[in-house]
């Protein structure tokens, strides 16, 4: 099983071994209104899962949760930034799941979760590296080696809190001149609030942009500078076989990507830029509940056989 809570969605499927994604369903996450609620709709989700498999005539082996923030490796409780989610920080989110499934847990970052999907199953495979970044609300970054997530001291892949202008624009992070302030979808609907005093989404904007709409097109210009520098530092530092790029902005299309793709390789030092494969994920919205079954399975039964490797 695998869970992916979001600020507004809790989307939850059932996940075979090899990463098939075997169905998706979608409730209300309520993450807004507290652990009491949420874990109401997590208990909700859960017994739909299981009332599926027993349906398909499937034995789920394991759960597990992708979230905003980061979950403790030692304790299992959920800590870090989770400013959508008031009242769940310190929630031993893990340990709470098992107790309702009866099942072993595992759980980790939403970016991880979609890193390791995809790294796996969905535009990195085949790739040894792969740095999968979501742009969306906010930026976020997962690092997958050798087909496992690297974790670092339990933070690592956060590209979206990396400071790229001194003393710049606050960040819920508790910093200031985060990539995410620069390079986000709401960036972007800023910037070109900006430029137009029109106030409409990111997909807006770059619906515009697409029409050729020149307010757009500088606004996307300035945004997609920001985000090709926060790229390149992080590229150039990890040099991976392949980033991918994902979340609710990349949905506008291969346009994007295509505009993108020079901007980040012209950041990059040379022999990464002339060697990094750059592409647009491709598993959607099912990313997170895919990463977090492959998560739940490595964690808690061993890795399953991966997927053939180029
Ligand atoms: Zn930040």
């Amino acid at each position: 099983m695998g869970v992916d809570v979001g600020g507004t969605l809790l989307k939850h499927g059932l996940v075979s071994g090899d990463g098939t994604l075997l169905s998706l369903h979608t409730l209300p996450s309520r993450s807004s209104d507290g652990a009491t609620a949420m874990m109401g709709q997590l208990a909700m989700a859960v017994a739909g899962l299981q009332a599926e498999a027993d349906h398909r005539g499937v034995t789920p082996c394991a759960i597990g949760i992708a979230c905003p923030g980061t979950i403790d490796p030692v304790s299992r409780t959920l800590t870090g930034a989770l400013p959508n989610m008031p009242g769940l920080r310190g929630m031993p989110i893990i340990a709470r799941v098992e107790e309702l499934i009866g099942l072993p847990g595992a759980g980790d970052n939403d970016a991880n979760a979609m890193a390791l999907a995809e790294a796996m199953v969905g535009a990195g495979r085949g790739f040894d590296s792969v740095l999968g970044v979501t742009v969306g609300t906010g930026i976020g970054g997962g690092i997958v080696l050798g087909g496992e997530v690297y974790r670092g001291g339990g933070a690592s892949g956060e590209i979206g809190h990396m400071r790229i202008v001194p003393q710049g624009r606050l960040c819920p992070c508790g910093g200031a001149g985060c990539l995410e302030q620069y390079a986000s979808g709401p960036a972007l609907s800023r910037l070109f609030f900006e430029r137009s005093g029109r106030l409409v989404d990111a997909r807006a904007v770059l619906q515009r942009w697409l029409g050729g709409d020149a307010d757009a097109c500088l606004a996307v210009e300035e945004w997609a500078g920001w985000l090709a520098q926060g790229m390149g530092c992080a590229l150039t530092l990890l040099h991976p076989e392949c980033l991918v790029l994902g979340g609710g902005i990349m949905e506008a299309g291969d346009a994007l990507l295509r505009f993108l793709e020079p901007r980040i390789r012209g950041c990059c030092l040379d022999l990464v830029a002339t060697t990094v494969r750059i592409r647009r994920a491709e598993l959607g919205t099912g990313a997170g509940v895919i990463g977090a079954g492959l998560l739940s399975l490595r964690a808690c039964v061993g890795a399953p056989n991966s997927p053939e490797r180029a």
